[in-house]
């Protein structure tokens, strides 16, 4: 089949080359003229796991190009994927100018039937905006062309796009035309050969569906973290309630790991525009609510047990980071929980001596060239005459380390793990202060 995609960010990308993977012929489009020449040359603009690899070889192969032409893009193919950013917008909902441009854009140059499917998450609702927006554009131009709208939901996770696009749990396709159930069948066929997986519903309940997944899985992490505040000030200890409740085939294991906090493109902004989403029907989402709020607190947490530790005199210090992407296997930094803390760090006067084996180009582009911001090569350079570490991201390259070398390193002995991956009892043996998260002991 022949595919259009327009976006090629951490969606449109990974889609596009697995799509291609399967033998489909794939168009990708992007309005950012120099992501599309750096992938022509065959340089990924982003860090994902294989990637990389994968879009080279179906560039070698003929089957996935890039284009910045508009109109070479809709005319290429029947399904015309969108998969444009939806950031949030000042108030919390989910900002669709994106989305609707590539409306009008498909809406100015189609010249035959086309399938547009939304990959991009949005607010229920948007596929009838998308419709509207198209419509108005074929009615300027004088022509009356059938199209159709869908909703595909993406469920991939950045760190393991590829495996999750390939093997996810399900596709979900909102349409009620048989057609386009066809056409969608056909374009997925490569994936549910083995089990089917293919789910179709009504538009809106398929956009429904991305939002709750994101808000469920957003739930269990502020959950946790709620119990993990609990168990540090009731002298428990969060790791072993967290293998008490998990033990339950009714809650799992799953997503139940207390931190610092979530960040990332997807869960903020997607919890906040569905409480928005609720507002704007007249519906108080008091849970969604409380989600975001425990979460903005947890984030806040790391800089909170340093102020703990430094009796708020964090004027002059220099403070570790390991991690600065919001999870391991990516270089995204979009609401990191690094970030609150350099944030909080620099207003308190300190300094932030900072490693991730991914993200630093991405610090740099973030924050530029600042004397209060040192990136080290590595994380024995970060730590070396620091006054503190701190683990903002669980990347493995943290998870094994000689507790006696660290306390060396340190000018004061504190370590404050936003992601709980040391045994207290042998952080403390080598004479360090340890700050986890939800280790009641450690207060
Ligand atoms: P991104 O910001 O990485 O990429 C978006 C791309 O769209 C950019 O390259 C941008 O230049 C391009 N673009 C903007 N306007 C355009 C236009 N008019 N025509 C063509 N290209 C245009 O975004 P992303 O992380 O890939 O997310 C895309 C969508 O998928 C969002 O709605 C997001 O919520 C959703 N999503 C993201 C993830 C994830 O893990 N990143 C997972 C599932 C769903």
């Amino acid at each position: 089949m022949r595919i259009t995609i327009f976006g090629t960010g951490y969606v449109g990308l990974v889609t596009g080359a697995c799509l291609a993977d399967v033998g489909h012929d794939v168009l990708c489009m992007d309005v950012d003229a120099d992501k599309i020449a750096r992938l022509e040359q065959g340089e990924i603009p982003i860090f994902e796991p294989g990637l990389e690899g994968l879009v080279k070889e179906n560039v070698a192969a003929g089957r996935l190009r890039f284009t910045t032409d508009p109109a070479a893009a809709v005319a290429f193919a029947t399904l015309q994927f969108i998969a444009v950013g939806t950031p949030p917008d000042e108030d919390g909902s989910a900002d669709l100018q994106y989305v609707l441009a590539v409306a009008e854009t498909i809406g100015r140059h189609m010249a035959d039937d086309k399938v547009i499917v939304d990959k991009s998450t949005v607010p229920v609702g948007t596929a009838d905006r998308v419709r509207e927006r198209v419509a108005a554009m074929l009615e300027s131009r004088g022509e009356a062309l059938a199209f159709d709208v869908c909703s595909n939901p993406e469920f991939l996770k950045e760190g393991a796009a590829i495996n999750d696009f390939t093997h996810g749990a399900r596709i979900v396709v909102g349409t009620d035309s048989e057609r386009v159930k066809r056409l969608m069948r056909e374009c997925y066929a490569p994936y549910i050969r083995q089990q089917e997986k293919l789910m179709f519903m009504d538009v809106r309940s398929a956009e429904l569906t991305k939002y709750a997944a994101n808000a469920m899985l957003a739930t269990k992490i502020s959950f946790m973290n709620e119990i993990a505040n609990l168990a540090e000030r009731l002298g428990a200890d969060v790791e072993q309630v967290r293998l008490g409740i998990g033990s339950d085939p009714r809650i799992g294991y799953q997503f139940i790991y207390p931190g610092c906090g979530y960040g990332g493109s997807c869960f903020p902004k997607d919890v906040q525009a569905l409480a928005r989403t609720a507002g704007q029907v007249g519906y108080r989402a008091e849970l969604l609510t409380a989600v975001e709020a425990v979460n903005q607190r947890q984030k806040r947490s790391l800089y909170t047990k340093l102020e703990q530790a430094f009796d708020g005199e964090l004027a002059g210090k220099t403070i570790a980071l390991w991690g600065l992407a919001f999870k391991p296997d990516t270089d995204d930094m979009r609401d990191a929980p690094s970030r609150t803390l350099m944030e909080a760090l620099w207003q308190a006067g300190a300094t932030v001596r900072a490693y991730d084996p991914q993200a630093m180009k991405e610090c740099r582009r973030l924050y530029g060239e600042r004397d209060d911001l040192l990136l080290a090569g590595d994380r024995i350079q970060a730590v070396k005459g620091a006054d503190a570490l701190v683990i903002c991201t669980e990347w493995k390259d943290f998870r094994a380390v000689d507790f006696d070398w660290l306390k060396a390193q340190l000018a004061t002995p504190v370590v404050v793990d936003g992601r709980n991956l040391y045994d207290p009892a042998l952080v403390r043996q080598a004479g360090l202060l340890y700050y986890a998260v939800g280790r009641g002991e450690s207060l």
